[in-house]
């Protein structure tokens, strides 16, 4: 029975209907206004869905006259990959299942354009209740649904190259991860690029990119995915690529694309790149994991020169591991705060070798690992930025250690300590703040305490590095540049620069005999800090020859194991309280 409600007459085509309803009115006089002129597209249709009364929105809307559209069905305008969830809906309603429905779906105009549209439909009854006909209402969001689209591609695209970027990338590489196809990463970063920045400007920069993008694009076959990274760096998703040699045959190709100069604005340009391959294969690792094992070797591969290419390996995994474990567990010592400083005696060069200060050298006392020296996590703390309250602690620590000696041991007591600066803790807005703290915190004479900068920092002789080394010294404090003569370059300004000693590293202390090269570069930096007035301290003295060597050259101060190797507070204090200063036959 309620299929014969819904079909008005079994043979009833669409026109039939319109014509047979044109005489009995389906709106009410009263509403009929209402239902022209409203702004959305409005439609009456059979329970069959067939259009037999239309308003000039939705005429508009689908581009069609007002005759050409009654008596069409819904299945004719409807796209027909929507057509089969309309029709689902619309016999819910009719069945009496749903009082009204709510659909968004596309709709095809006369021209074949789509419009997107959200569509409301519910039933008109007769006064006994029977479903008479269908009233729909159609809302076009074509233009929200156009925006939504771009908006989608712009958070999946780069806005430069039109290549997909990051987020796409990890998407991609997420849901190869959940598939059984193997899949390599290429991580590719073009070599030197700043130059061309700099020289050219930024908008030959990016239009540089645009045409290494394409030409990168060019190379690879649609399986694989090119994105950008970021400034100048590229990934490359190599899906099906299971072992390294069709890896590094796509990056091989990759490198030989850029070897041809690039036309920018008249000029040629070229173009190299770095790259890094990692597999996808390794069980456990994440996908941040591959693409940073990618990254990695690209790292790697620019170590080599420009337009190398290496592959991730497990020595290099494991050297990656090694640097997260000490990563994890640095952050986990400094909050714990298992750090010690040891002293190293810092001596004249004259009979007895009397101490006259110590440099304090920062130790690591690992839970498992036992005391660990800072060339084994001192990268790792300037890297991560520990080195900062690491750095501020030792300060802190050597001042109170020389402080509490000096109230001990008064004339014993050796007259400075030197503490070593590293160039991120040097740059740190807060450092001559923090070095007055410890000075007042302690107590410590300012005169009593020695700073070791780094050759990086006098090299980089802007106005900043100026006034803070003049800051430091009005402190009170004096300044030594810590293993001259291994950054070369400094000399120019060395004379203009608020220096108080030159450390001599230790390498060309131990070259001086038998008569190395270290000799000449020894003599020559006594020299000069002679005519500059500067202190000169020898590291690294391990043997009487040395020694002697550079008593002859006139060097005045030094430490090394041939005095004594660095020592814990308890040892540094028995030294003054014992038999100080100690004979260098005891060594
Ligand atoms: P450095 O400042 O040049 O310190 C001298 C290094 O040479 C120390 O190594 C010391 O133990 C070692 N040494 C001294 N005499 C001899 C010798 O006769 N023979 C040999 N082979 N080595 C000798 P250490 O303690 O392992 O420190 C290494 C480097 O780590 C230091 O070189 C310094 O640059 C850095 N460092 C140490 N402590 C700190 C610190 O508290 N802060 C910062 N920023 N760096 C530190
Ligand atoms: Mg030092
Ligand atoms: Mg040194």
């Amino acid at each position: 029975m309620r299929d014969e409600a819904r079909s008005p007459s079994p043979d009833s085509s669409g026109a039939a209907s319109a014509s047979e309803l044109r005489s009995e009115r389906v709106i009410g006089r009263e509403l009929e206004l209402v239902f022209e002129l409203a702004p959305i597209g409005m439609a009456i249709s059979s329970l069959d869905s067939v259009l037999l009364e239309v308003n000039q929105a939705l005429c508009k809307t689908l581009g069609y006259a007002r005759e050409a559209l009654k008596g069409l069905s819904h299945a004719k305008i409807t796209h027909a990959e929507d057509l089969e969830k309309r029709d689902a809906l619309t016999h819910e309603l009719v069945d009496g299942r749903i009082p009204h429905f709510e659909l968004e779906h596309r709709y095809l105009t006369a021209d074949g354009r789509t419009v997107h549209a959200l569509t409301r439909a519910g039933l008109i009854r007769d006064d006994a209740g029977a479903p008479l006909h269908l009233v729909t209402q159609i809302i076009d969001i074509t233009e929200r649904r156009e925006m939504e689209e771009r908006l989608r591609y712009a958070a999946e695209h780069d806005p430069l190259t039109g290549l997909p970027n990051r987020v796409a990338f990890m998407k991609a590489l997420r849901a190869h991860r959940g598939s059984e196809l193997p899949f390599g990463v290429i991580f590719l970063d073009l070599d030197q690029f700043k130059i061309v920045n700099d020289s050219l400007g930024h908008q030959a920069g990016d239009e540089l990119l645009v045409l290494i993008a394409r030409r990168l694009r060019d190379t690879l076959s649609d399986d694989h995915m090119l994105s950008r990274h970021g400034g100048d760096e590229f990934t490359v998703l190599l899906s099906g690529v299971g072992t390294t040699q069709p890896a590094i045959e796509v990056a091989h190709h990759m490198q030989a694309a850029l070897t041809m100069p690039f036309d920018l604005q008249g000029q040629d340009v070229f173009a190299s790149a770095s790259i890094g391959i990692a597999l996808g294969i390794r069980g456990s690792a994440t996908l941040e994991e591959i693409l940073r094992n990618a990254d990695t070797a690209m790292y790697r591969a620019k170590s080599k020169g420009r337009g190398r290419q290496v592959v991730f390996d497990d020595t290099m995994h494991a050297k990656v591991v090694k640097r997260l474990t000490v990563e994890t567990d640095l952050r986990r010592g400094v909050k714990n705060g298992d750090f010690l400083t040891y002293f190293q005696p810092i001596v004249r060069l004259a009979k007895d070798a009397p101490t006259v200060g110590f440099e304090a050298l920062m130790r690591w006392r690992h839970p498992s690992r036992g005391l660990i020296k800072p060339d084994e996590y001192l990268e790792v703390a300037e890297d991560t930025g520990q080195i900062i309250p690491l750095g501020n602690w030792i300060l802190n620590d050597a001042c109170q250690s020389l402080a509490g000696w000096r109230r001990l041991h008064g004339a014993n007591a050796p007259e400075f300590v030197s503490v070593n600066v590293s160039n991120r803790q040097f740059a740190h807005p807060e450092f001559a703040v923090q070095v007055e703290e410890a000075l007042l915190r302690s107590g410590l004479p300012p005169e009593c305490l020695r700073l070791e900068i780094t050759e990086t920092v006098i090299m980089d002789y802007g106005l900043e590095t100026q006034i803070l080394l003049a800051h430091l010294r009005d402190l009170g404090c004096r300044l030594y540049v810590d293993d001259f003569g291994t950054g070369y370059s400094s000399l120019a300004h060395l004379h203009r620069l608020p220096i108080d000693a030159l450390k001599i590293d230790r390498g060309f202390v131990q070259g001086t005999v038998p008569r190395g090269d270290g000799l000449e570069i020894v003599k020559a930096i006594i020299s000069l800090a002679k005519n500059l007035n500067l202190e000169v301290i020898a590291e690294g003295i391990e043997t009487e020859e040395q020694l002697e060597q550079l008593q002859l050259l006139g060097c005045k101060l030094g430490q090394g194991y041939l005095f004594a190797e660095p020592m814990s507070y308890e040892d540094a204090t028995n030294r003054m309280t014992g038999d100080l200063p100690k004979p260098i036959e005891e060594d």
